[in-house]
C-alpha cells in the first residue's frame, strides 16, 4: 500500500491511513506500506536548498529532501502502534534499496527483501519511506519528484506482493486531470502501455518510472483514494483503477474508446535556432552538447531548407533546463552556425493517448480540426504509435484539454 502526500498531511490524516492499513491486516493480509512526505513538504525543502546555494550539490540536496519521508514513516509506525498494531519503519539505507548514484533522479538497481519479509511474516507492518535509496558509495539518493510511486512498485516486486495499491487524493485514473475538467470520467482499467504514455506526457497521478517498472516486473497496480469513507457509494464495482495488460483488457471484453486519456504538460520550453546550415551533421552539433549535459530534447522540427542552404530548427526541452540549454547553445554558436536563438517558456504540450489509434485513421485530423475551430494555434507536433502531442500557447492549455475531451466523446454524461 502506498500513500501520497495529501493522504499523509497531518496527524488526523495519518490516523485515517493507519485505519485503512489496519483493516487490510485484519482482513488477513501481510502489509508493507510506502509513504510520501506530507503534501508541500518536499517543495519546502527544495526551496531551502535553492536558498542555501542556487548551484547546490545534488548529493546534499538528496540528504535534505529525503527527510520528509523519514518523518511520515516514523509517524505512521507510531500511529499504527497506538491502534494496537505491531509496526516498524525501514529506511531506504536500512533495507537497503540500492540505486545508482544519479542524485536527485536515481534509479533503483536492486532491493534486499529478506529483512522485510521476515518482519512481515512475524506480523509486523513494515513502513517504508518512499522516494529514497542508497547509492553504491553509501550515500542517500532520491528518485526524482513523484518517486514514492516507484518505491512502492519496487517494494511490491521485491516481496512478490499480490498487488500494489497506490492511494492518492483522487479515486483512480481519469480520462484527464479531474481537477481541470469536471467532466472527466474514471477509468476502471487502463493498460500499462497507455498509463506509461499518459504519465510520460504529464498525468502526474503516477510517476512514469513506476509504470515502466510495474510493466517490467509484472506488478499488479491499482490506483485508489484514501479519502473515501467506508459507507460511501463507490463510483462503480471497482474501487479505483486497475492497470492491466493488453491481453487482460481484451479478455474483459469492454467497449474500447478510441482515445483513453488526455494529458497536459506545462513544463516544456521551446527553442528555435534560425538559419542553421542545411548540411549533414548540422543537427548533430546542436543535440550532441545537449545530450552530453543530460538535457532531454522532446519535440523536434526541422523545416525544409530555405534559400542559401539554411533551415530553422525548433525543439523543446524541460523548462527547468531552458537556461542551461540556451547557455550551451550560445557557446556553440560558431560551431553550429545558426543566426539567432529564440526561446519561449510559455508553451504547453497537450497529448491524446489511446491504443485505439493504432487501428483507426483520422485521430490526428480530429485533434487538429477541434483545436483550429477554437482558434488554438499548433506550434509543433509529435506522435508515437498510441499518442499525438501538440505544442500550444500555455494560456490555452485548459481550453485545449476541454475541447479535446469533448471532441473524442470522453465527457461524463450526467
Ligand atoms: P500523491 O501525493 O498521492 O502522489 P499526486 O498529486 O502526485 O498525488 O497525484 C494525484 C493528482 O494527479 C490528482 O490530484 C490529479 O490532480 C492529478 N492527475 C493528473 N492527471 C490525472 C488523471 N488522468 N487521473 C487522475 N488524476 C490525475
Ligand atoms: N515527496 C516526493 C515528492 O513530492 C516524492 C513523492 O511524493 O512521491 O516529489
Ligand atoms: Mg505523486
Amino acid at each position: 500500500m502506498k500513500f501520497g502526500g495529501t493522504s499523509m498531511a497531518g496527524s488526523e490524516r495519518i490516523r485515517r491511513v493507519a485505519n485503512i492499513v489496519r483493516r487490510q491486516q485484519a482482513a488477513g493480509h501481510e502489509v508493507a506500506v510506502v509513504v510520501s512526505a506530507m503534501a508541500g513538504e518536499t517543495d519546502r525543502l527544495v526551496t531551502f536548498c535553492r536558498e542555501a546555494n542556487p548551484l547546490y550539490d545534488p548529493a546534499e540536496y538528496d540528504v535534505v529532501v529525503a527527510s520528509g519521508e523519514q518523518v511520515t514513516a516514523g509517524l505512521l509506525a507510531m500511529t499504527l502502534q497506538a491502534l494496537g498494531c505491531q509496526a516498524r519503519s525501514w529506511l531506504g539505507w536500512q533495507l537497503p534499496i540500492h540505486t545508482d548514484d544519479a542524485h536527485a533522479k536515481a534509479r533503483i538497481e536492486e532491493m534486499d527483501s529478506g529483512a522485510l519479509l521476515a518482519s512481515m511474516a512475524a506480523g509486523e507492518i513494515a513502513v517504508i519511506p518512499g522516494f529514497q535509496g542508497l547509492s553504491g558509495d553509501g550515500r542517500i539518493t532520491t528518485l526524482g519528484r513523484g518517486g514514492s510511486d516507484t518505491s512502492a512498485v519496487a517494494v511490491a516486486a521485491a516481496i512478490g506482493a499480490e498487488r500494489c495499491d497506490i492511494y492518492t487524493d483522487v479515486d483512480g485514473v481519469y480520462t484527464t486531470d479531474p481537477r481541470i475538467v469536471a467532466k472527466a470520467r474514471k477509468l476502471k482499467f487502463v493498460t500499462y502501455e497507455e498509463m506509461l504514455e499518459l504519465a510520460s506526457v504529464g498525468s502526474k497521478v503516477l510517476q512514469t518510472r513506476s509504470v515502466s517498472l510495474a510493466m517490467k516486473e509484472g506488478v499488479r497496480v491499482q490506483v485508489l483514494s484514501s479519502f473515501i469513507d467506508d459507507d460511501a457509494t463507490p463510483a462503480d464495482e471497482i474501487p479505483g483503477t486497475m492497470i492491466v495488460s493488453d491481453e487482460e483488457l481484451e479478455g474483459l471484453d469492454m467497449e474500447r474508446q478510441l482515445i483513453t486519456g488526455i494529458a497536459a504538460d506545462k513544463n516544456e520550453a521551446k527553442i528555435i535556432l534560425t538559419r542553421v546550415p542545411d548540411r549533414p551533421g548540422a543537427v548533430a552539433t546542436i543535440f550532441g552538447p545537449l545530450a552530453a549535459a543530460s538535457i532531454n530534447v522532446d519535440m523536434i522540427i526541422q523545416n525544409v531548407g530555405r534559400d542559401k542552404g539554411e533551415t530553422d530548427v525548433t525543439f523543446t526541452v524541460p523548462s527547468a533546463d531552458l537556461l542551461r540549454a540556451q547557455t550551451l547553445l550560445e557557446a556553440q554558436k560558431a560551431a553550429i552556425g545558426f543566426n539567432r536563438i529564440i526561446t519561449d517558456a510559455k508553451v504547453a504540450k497537450v497529448s491524446v493517448v489511446g491504443v485505439g489509434m493504432k487501428s483507426h485513421a483520422g485521430v490526428a485530423a480530429t485533434m487538429f480540426r477541434s483545436l483550429a475551430d477554437r482558434g488554438i494555434n499548433i506550434q509543433a507536433i509529435s506522435t508515437s504509435e498510441i499518442k499525438i502531442s501538440v505544442l500550444i500557447d500555455e494560456d490555452e492549455t485548459e481550453l485545449a484539454v476541454r475541447v479535446l475531451h469533448s471532441a473524442y466523446e470522453l465527457d461524463a454524461v450526467d
